[in-house]
């Protein structure tokens, strides 16, 4: 049985979708795209950094990309309201986050026409650099708390359940169990974290240290030379 068709209005144009569908990808079938900054389309939405939100007419603005459409619904998915709240949650992030390698939302700031300086006394999410597994570094300092790498290292992919989160509002962090090292996790070094992080919190070693100036052979001796002394002091 097929399921029920939903007709709303999106931006003035009449649409019927099937039941269950969300308001983003309504609006993707106009060609209407609504930005997006936690959603991964391979991943489960959440609707955590509400950048996606529009105006649905309502006292409170719906996060297209779990919200599912309603008969009748009028959205504006670019009206002034909803552009306003989306620069606000860009100056936020900028005032609070490094962005400077997170070139999607670099874009944003100056398509939206955010000001990353409008909140000069802010303050800063600060975190130390792991450096703590062959692989890859993790450096908070760029989080946004987007949850990408928790749901792809759980449900989403990989089902390790390495990585997990810890503290409430502001000092919400993602980490390990016990702020454990990464060697000493459940995590199989798969890298689908590192893939969908948007904003180079999570990144390659090998690209790391490509970036401080080391060419591949360069990389490759330090790496032979590490793993060499480590097995002569396992020895010992
Ligand atoms: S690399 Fe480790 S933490 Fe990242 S997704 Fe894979 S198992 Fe999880
Ligand atoms: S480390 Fe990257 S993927 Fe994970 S929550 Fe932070 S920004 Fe998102």
């Amino acid at each position: 049985m097929s399921s029920p068709e939903i007709s709303l209005t999106i931006n003035g144009h009449p649409i019927t979708v099937p039941a269950g569908t969300t308001i983003l990808d309504a609006a993707a079938e106009l060609g209407i795209e609504i930005p997006v900054i936690c959603y991964h389309p391979h991943l489960t939405a959440n609707g955590l950094c509400r950048f996606c939100s529009v105006d649905g007419g309502g006292r409170v603005q719906l996060a297209a990309c779990v919200t599912e459409c309603a008969n009748g619904m009028t959205i504006e998915t670019h009206s002034e309201d909803v552009n306003r709240g989306r620069r606000t949650i860009l100056e936020l992030l900028a005032s609070t986050i490094n962005l400077d390698e997170a070139p999607e939302i670099l874009d944003y700031l100056e398509e939206y026409g955010a000001d990353s300086h409008r909140f000069p006394g802010a303050k800063r999410r600060t975190s130390p650099i792991y450096d703590d597994n062959p692989f890859y570094l993790r450096d908070y300092n760029q989080c946004i708390n987007c949850w990408r790498c928790v749901q792809v290292c759980a449900d989403d992919a990989q089902f390790t359940y390495a990585l997990s989160f810890d503290g409430r509002g502001f000092e919400t962090r993602i980490g390990t169990f016990m702020g454990e090292g990464m060697t000493n996790t459940t995590c199989v070094f798969c890298g689908q974290c590192v893939g969908a992080c948007p904003t180079g919190a999570l990144k390659p070693k090998r690209q790391a240290l490509l970036e401080q100036g080391m060419n591949p052979d360069e990389i490759f001796f330090a790496t032979r030379q590490k793993r060499r002394k480590k097995a002569m002091d396992a020895e010992e």
